[in-house]
């Protein structure tokens, strides 16, 4: 089964999760550390690439930072 990167909206915490090809889309994944099911899932996470509030920014056009 592939690997997939996690990030937790609740404590922010990062992980790995392996999960199959059906289950990707509607399966509930809870974060390791603090059991929440707020996580989300990293789709080929570039080290530019930053996770802010509710969505990906994707960095591209990003160049400017608060
Ligand atoms: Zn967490």
């Amino acid at each position: 089964m592939p690997l997939y990167d996690y990030f937790c909206d609740s404590c922010e915490n990062e992980f790995e999760e392996k999960i199959s090809y059906e289950e990707i889309d509607n399966k509930k994944i809870k974060c390791p550390k603090c059991k929440s099911q707020k996580t989300k899932r990293i789709i080929n996470a570039k080290p530019f690439v930053r996770y802010i509030g509710d969505g990906w920014t994707q960095g591209i056009d990003r160049l400017t930072d608060e």
